[in-house]
């Protein structure tokens, strides 16, 4: 809705302009800017698991640029409890059966996609034709294969797609982006980051299983550490080599319990990192000509800390995904684009797919 707003208000510029007195022109966009650029957009969930429930749903409470306006769910039982704790109409509720009928409903501007990850794909090419822009979660997708195949649907049906990366609103991580490809400290001599969590959860949940997750803790977490590097230097690796070590081969049997890789950069800079289901790691650590500056907890919804040659960096803890989505919702507004669009889940993708490459081969991999 507010696209089309939006693009009356550039046509208007565009067209209305010619001949029409400043004074006029100035009051006519002022009286347009008083309406409806301030209207919040809707976003619409789809998967009500623990991600939307524990902190998109509540983030969006927090929201000035849109608000949840709708959810999409399997469970009966859940669209009622939503519909009561968030106060939504019946109107905005959709399951998978009916989901493309969202086309029609103006309520909602944006869909985000927060189902396990062999689904995003699908979702994000069905809200895509239903004529929605959309944030998908990380890891993007299956492959780097299928990332393209979403961000190709998206262009073709003129919708933005954005990823889930809240770390690129986080003031913390923010600051490393600064340091680290601005060269504050110097060029960077080092870098090495580390992201995981022990898995206590259900030994049948889809985050084990290879065709719905992927992978395991490298596409779950290593995602972060991949991201981390990524944004630190600035740049996109070129090659990179894995190992990988397995302790509950029980648990994980399709997908990846802790993997660890080195990365090389253009110029033969390489950086080391690490993902794992089976240790509590959050850190990235940064040397450079000048100084070191490093984050820990680094990766987190909350928490997170850091220092500068070790002084404190002086950061409030901010609701990342609150951040995220306002800033993607005045993206759609004023059609500009995402610092985080589909492109920047797809380099991932195009890591992750190396990483799972090399530790088959025991090679070296082309990051292509
Ligand atoms: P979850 O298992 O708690 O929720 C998944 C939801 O999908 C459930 O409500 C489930 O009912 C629904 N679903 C619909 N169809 C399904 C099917 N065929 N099989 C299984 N479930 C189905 O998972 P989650 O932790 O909420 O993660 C969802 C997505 O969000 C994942 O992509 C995950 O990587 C991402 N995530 C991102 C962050 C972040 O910090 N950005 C944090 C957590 C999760």
């Amino acid at each position: 809705m507010a696209t089309n707003h939006k693009f009356s208000r550039r046509d208007f510029i565009r067209t209305g302009s010619v001949g029409m007195g400043a004074l006029a022109l100035g009051s006519a966009l002022s009286s347009l800017a008083a309406s409806s650029p301030q209207k919040k957009l809707g976003i619409a969930l789809v998967g009500l698991g623990n991600y939307s429930n524990g902190q998109l749903a509540p983030a969006l409470q927090h929201t000035q640029n849109c608000y949840l306006a709708g959810i999409v769910t399997g469970t009966p039982s859940k669209a009622a409890d939503w519909a009561k704790r968030y106060n939504i109409p019946q109107k905005n509720i959709y399951n998978y059966q009916n989901f493309d009928e969202i086309a029609h409903n103006p309520d909602i501007d944006i869909i985000y996609v927060v189902l396990p990850v062999f689904l995003h794909k699908e979702y994000t090419i069905r809200a895509a034709k239903a004529g929605k822009h959309v944030i998908c979660e990380k890891p993007m997708a299956l492959n780097a294969g299928d990332c393209e195949d979403m961000i190709a649907a998206c262009k073709t049906a003129g919708r933005m797609l954005s990823i889930g990366y809240r770390l690129h609103f986080e003031p913390h991580n923010l600051e490393v982006m600064r340091l680290g490809q601005q060269q504050i400290l110097g060029k960077v001599t080092k870098i090495d980051t580390g992201n995981g969590f022990t898995y206590r959860g259900d030994p049948n949940a889809w985050r084990l299983k290879k065709a719905m997750a992927g992978g395991g803790g490298l596409m779950d977490m290593g995602i972060y550490s991949i991201q981390g590097t990524r944004y630190t230097l600035g740049q996109e690796p070129i090659a990179i080599k894995a190992t990988q070590e397995k302790t509950r081969p029980d648990l994980f049997k399709e997908v990846d319990e802790t993997v660890f890789w080195e990365m090389e950069f253009p110029g033969g800079f390489k950086t080391t990192g690490k993902s794992s289901y089976n240790h509590d790691w959050s850190y990235l650590k940064v040397d450079a000509e000048h100084g070191k500056f490093e984050l820990g907890p680094a990766f987190g919804y909350g928490g997170i800390d850091g220092s500068v040659n070790g002084k404190p960096m002086p950061y409030p803890q901010i609701i990342q995904q609150a951040a995220q989505m306002d800033d993607f919702a005045q993206c759609v507004r004023l059609n500009k684009p995402t610092r985080v669009p589909g492109e920047e889940g797809l380099k991932d993708m195009k890591v992750v797919d190396a990483i799972y490459r090399s530790l088959d081969s025991g090679k070296w991999e082309k990051i292509s």
